[in-house]
């Protein structure tokens, strides 16, 4: 029997789609992703993106306050290890995310843990292949994918992943390699400082890294930046090596001037690199129509419709303008309403 609708994709876009489409009766299958280190290497676990983020101080509805006695009582017990960590500030990222799961599995939404790695939208109902070998047949897709996190590309940076280099300050920056030792962080936009912010809680000094002579960040963050003493902004600068060897991992970085030929050496434990998002549509790539930086192309305005009749997108996967949480979750929400009118009009 062909699913109603499976969504894949497991970030604020994704949980947001399944809570929708359970409670309207359409009995959604999550593909939530796989837990492999291929996936950890590259940002794509389960949960999405603010599942490597810390406070979420944006999402509304969750102010400051002491949220542990909540999560208790609404997550499974498996999961309160994420109220004994509670850091009495409203909420995290990945407190978020177990509860939109939660949420959308107490609606009846049923979740594998693993990855869709092709699709045939060839044939109607369609056919989606995952990584364990398991094919699904479905009448209408969901894809809530989102994004990962972008490399500089630079040979020594590949030679570092995980021996310092990363690209999520949450997950790796409380190792002992960065405590009161200095580590750069580049990029200049909100991730950027968020991560410079998190690392100056174990670094010495953080290193900003920044290309221009002005952050893109938001004004809050930007003055967050310049207001912590910890956090030094090399301006006009970019990593031209990351210098190191087997024993010690990362021990420096090479900078060059934007301006001019100089170049000049920091110390630094460790390289966090923040500098935007590359979107997970390589499994659709020839298959929907997507845009010039590969995000999925929604075609009707103001709808989540993709070039696939049947196939809607929501959230990071096909927004490369807001890219909020919040947006991501409207977006999901409406997915799930688009699929639901659009199985009625096709009498399923
Ligand atoms: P972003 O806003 O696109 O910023 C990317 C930064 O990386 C820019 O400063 C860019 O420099 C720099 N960059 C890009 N390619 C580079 C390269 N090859 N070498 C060196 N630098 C490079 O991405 P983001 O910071 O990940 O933010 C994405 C979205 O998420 C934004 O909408 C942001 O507001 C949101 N976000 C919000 C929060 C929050 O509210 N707390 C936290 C995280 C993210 P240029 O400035 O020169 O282009």
């Amino acid at each position: 029997m062909a699913e109603h609708v499976v969504i894949i994709g497991s970030g604020p876009a994704g949980w947001t789609a399944a809570i929708y489409a359970a409670r309207a009766n359409l009995h959604p299958l999550v593909f939530e992703g796989a837990i492999t280190e291929e996936n950890r290497l590259v940002g794509t676990l389960p949960l999405g993106q603010l599942a490597l983020t810390t406070e979420v101080e944006n999402f509304p509805s969750w102010p400051s306050g002491d949220a542990s006695e909540y999560l208790r009582s609404s997550l499974d017990p498996e999961e309160h290890w994420l109220a004994d960590i509670h850091h009495k500030k409203g909420i995290s990222g990945p407190e978020l995310m177990y509860l939109m799961r939660k949420q959308a599995k107490n609606f009846g939404t049923r979740i594998e843990t693993d990855d869709i790695v092709d699709v045939d939208f060839n044939r109607k109902p369609f056919c989606l292949h995952a990584r364990s070998g398991q094919k699904v047949e479905a009448h209408a897709i969901i894809i809530a994918t989102g994004a990962r996190a972008n490399y500089l590309g630079l040979a020594s940076e590949d030679n570092f992943k995980n021996r310092g280099v990363s690209a999520c300050a949450v997950c790796d920056g409380a190792l002992p390699r960065f405590r009161n030792k200095p580590v750069v962080v580049v990029g200049g936009g909100d991730s950027a400082v968020e991560e410079a912010d998190y690392m100056s809680k174990f670094g010495s000094t953080v290193y900003l890294i920044h290309r221009r002579d002005q952050l893109r960040a938001s004004k809050i963050m930007v003055e967050r930046a310049l207001n912590n003493p910890k956090i030094d902004i090399q301006w006009n600068s970019a990593v031209a090596e990351v210098l190191g060897n087997d024993a010690d991992g990362v021990t420096a970085v090479r900078l060059q001037s934007t301006l001019d030929e100089s170049t000049r050496t920091v110390d630094a434990s460790g390289m966090f690199v923040a500098i935007g998002h590359t979107p997970n549509t390589k499994f659709v790539e020839g298959k929907l129509e997507l845009t010039s930086k590969k995000y999925i192309k929604w075609t009707v305005p103001f709808r989540t419709n993709t070039s696939v009749e049947g196939v809607f997108a929501a959230g990071d996967v096909a927004d490369d303008y807001y890219r909020q949480a919040v947006t991501a979750a409207g977006t999901g929400c409406m997915a799930a309403i688009d699929v639901e009118r659009w199985l009625g009009s096709q009498g399923i």
